[in-house]
């Protein structure tokens, strides 16, 4: 059985002629309904696409390209094998033509198989990209830190005019994504809700894969790269008597100071460095220990292995999945409490589903969509968390959204064991001094400090506002403390639907009078400049949305421009589908063999359909 599934890093072969080359994910596209073909090319949605096209065929793939291009489907393919001398006449943008030397069905396989590993590739190299000569002395805004938030606040000041350098202390641009994310990273939050560009043609697959979001970075960092500027650490962000900011970095030996009327302090505070494991007795331990961050994992063979994963973040699920797709015989994940996991379905209707007035969700679908999750547990044997019902996670944590990790259970192929590693044994960790648990490998997945104390360092403010305002046109735009109520708002689930509501109400108040009657509203607050909390940003943006009608048109067509583009990618028939068909794959996987529908942990979400 093959071990590589959809989630992995693979390519899908839509089949448009007769040649029967091996592998591993080939549709071979029988009907000649043009309709008929996207829904089944749109089922398998999880992987990027490239096409095999007979001459005879090409009338064909014309149309289905147009309809997959129509609605920017993540399907459009990267590149079309043809076996003609000359490429077919198809205009598809964006699409590599590639011929074929020889119909030979081992010879196309191997052409594909080339193809694929170069595509699917990322090349670090390509992040390195900025100015370099020296930064301005003077511009309207300096952005420091050229992660996502950073790259996205430059991208919107070149469309409004603004000028703006971005500071970056590292040697590329991509922050956290092109620090701690493996090449086998996924987004959590599903796709439309952590859209970087708006791409004409292909979006990026739900719950897309790093190398989507290196890529996507790339691109807008290209168009703002004349104001990016590497290697160049901020040591201390001054103000003038002049409402004005004096940025001093250092570049290289050199120091020097930038002035500008804004500031958007774009370093993540919520995420740090790495924390560091302690365990006693680590040298009698025969097995490996690995790091489940920065690809310190790849390479490792987890086939028929035990594993034992430490900790219960976003990073400790993400490593579960590769281990299990990686064919791990069992994997234990150990944590002090546990995490809230939901199935990829509910993040889906979180965005899907419409707003009211007060940008809440109606209590009918919340109260049915809680139902649905609570029933994935009971089902599958995943425990629950220990904050359930009262709140939805606990204090500190996020939601890891995995369908595999109630699959696992139900197939007892993953467990959790709750405590604490004392130690370790011959053989692999002891949990609350007691407890043995056998591992092969052991993932450390035990989380990141926070960043908090940077910012205040760097600009000596102690407080700020619970609408990222540090003081005029200086806002400090990052990922901050997920506390209980970080999901109940327009953002979602989504730093990024976060920083694209604040890049807004800065560009609206930057330099002008608007700042002061922003600051007068009724619901702004002070708060601790290093204890932000996702709760305050969401109250300070409610409080702007209730006072502001234009910045209500904001949110307004942000919250409706996205649920579109969720719906344009698939309405919640197409997404069932399409998930369920993920679903019966994925026990087929754990498996090691094909399971019937009755075999399988029960799809109970095809009840949401319309009647
Ligand atoms: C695999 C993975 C999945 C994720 N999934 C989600 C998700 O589903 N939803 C979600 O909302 N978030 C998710 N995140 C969280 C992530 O933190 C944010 O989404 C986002 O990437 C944060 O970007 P940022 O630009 O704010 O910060 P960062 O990416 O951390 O970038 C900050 C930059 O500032 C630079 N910097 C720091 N100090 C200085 C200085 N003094 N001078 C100059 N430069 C400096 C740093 O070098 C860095 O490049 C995920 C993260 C990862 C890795």
């Amino acid at each position: 059985m093959n071990r590589r599934n959809h989630f992995t890093q693979a390519i899908r072969v839509a089949n448009f002629s007769t040649i029967k080359f091996p592998a591993d994910f080939r549709l071979d596209m029988d009907s000649t309904d043009v309709a008929a073909i996207v829904r089944q090319i749109r089922r398998y949605a999880d992987l990027p696409y490239v096409f095999v096209v007979s001459e005879d065929q090409v009338d064909r793939v014309r149309a289905v390209l147009v309809a997959l291009g129509a609605m920017r489907s993540p399907c459009y393919p990267h590149a079309i094998f043809h076996l003609s001398d000359a490429a077919p006449d198809i205009d598809a943008p964006q699409v590599e033509m590639i011929r074929l030397a020889s119909s030979e069905p081992g010879a196309v396989s191997e052409k594909i198989d080339a193809y694929a590993a170069d595509r699917l590739r990322f090349d670090e190299s390509r992040l390195r990209l900025g100015n370099a000569g020296q930064p301005p002395q003077q511009v309207d805004v300096v952005i420091v830190g050229g992660g996502i938030t950073g790259l996205y606040a430059a991208s919107r000041f070149q469309q409004s005019g603004i000028s703006f350098c971005i500071l970056e202390k590292r040697d590329r641009i991509g922050g956290i994504w092109s620090m701690y994310a493996n090449a086998t990273s996924r987004v959590n939050t599903s796709e439309a809700a952590y859209r970087l560009i708006e791409p004409q043609l292909r979006s990026n697959r739900d719950h897309s894969a790093t190398k989507e979001i290196l890529e996507d970075m790339t691109e807008l960092a290209a168009s703002v790269s004349d104001g990016v500027f590497l290697e160049t650490e901020v040591t201390r962000i001054e103000k003038t008597n002049h409402q004005q900011y004096q940025i001093h970095y250092t570049r290289g030996e050199k120091a020097a100071v930038i002035r500008s009327k804004g500031v958007i302090l774009a370093i993540n505070d919520r995420v740090g460095t790495p924390r560091e494991a302690a365990w006693d007795n680590l040298s009698a331990y025969r097995g490996r220990i690995v790091s489940g961050i920065s690809d310190k994992a790849q390479g490792v063979d987890w086939h028929d292995k035990s594993v034992v994963i430490v900790g219960m973040g976003a990073f400790a699920i993400e490593n579960a999945r590769t281990a299990l797709e990686g064919g791990a015989s069992h994997v234990t994940v150990v944590c002090r409490r546990h995490g809230t996991v939901c199935p990829k379905i509910i993040d889906y209707l979180n965005f899907a589903t419409p707003y009211d007035e007060a940008f809440k969700h109606d209590k009918k679908s919340n109260i049915r969509n809680m139902m649905y999750w609570k029933k994935t547990y009971e089902i599958s044997g995943a425990t629950q968390p220990e904050c359930w019902m009262g709140k939805v996670k606990h204090e500190g944590h996020t939601i890891s959204v995995s369908d595999i990790w109630f699959v696992g259970h139900f197939l007892k192929k993953i467990e959790t064991v709750t405590g604490e590693i004392t130690g370790m044994f011959e053989n692999g960790v002891i949990v609350n001094g007691e407890r043995r648990v056998d591992a092969d490998i052991v993932v450390n997945c035990i989380g990141f400090e926070r960043n908090h104390s940077i910012a205040k360092q760097l600009s000596g403010y102690t407080e700020m506002t619970n609408i990222n305002y540090v003081d005029r046109n200086f806002m400090y735009l990052a990922d901050a403390y997920i506390d209980d109520d970080a999901f109940n708002s327009f953002f979602g689930s989504s730093v990024l639907e976060m920083a694209k509501f604040y890049m807004e109400v800065f560009i609206s108040a930057f330099d002008s009078p608007l700042y002061d009657e922003i600051m007068a509203t009724p619901g702004i607050e002070r708060v601790t400049l290093t204890d932000r909390r996702w709760s305050q940003y969401i109250a300070g943006a409610m409080a702007l949305v209730n006072r502001f009608q234009d910045l209500r048109d904001v949110a307004q067509r942000q919250v409706a421009r996205r649920t579109d583009n969720f719906l344009e990618k698939h309405d919640l028939v197409t997404y069932i589908e399409e998930n369920k068909r993920e679903w019966i794959d994925l026990h087929a996987m754990l498996a090691g063999k094909p399971l019937a529908e009755d075999e399988c942990m029960p799809y109970v979400f095809e009840r949401l359909l319309p009647r």
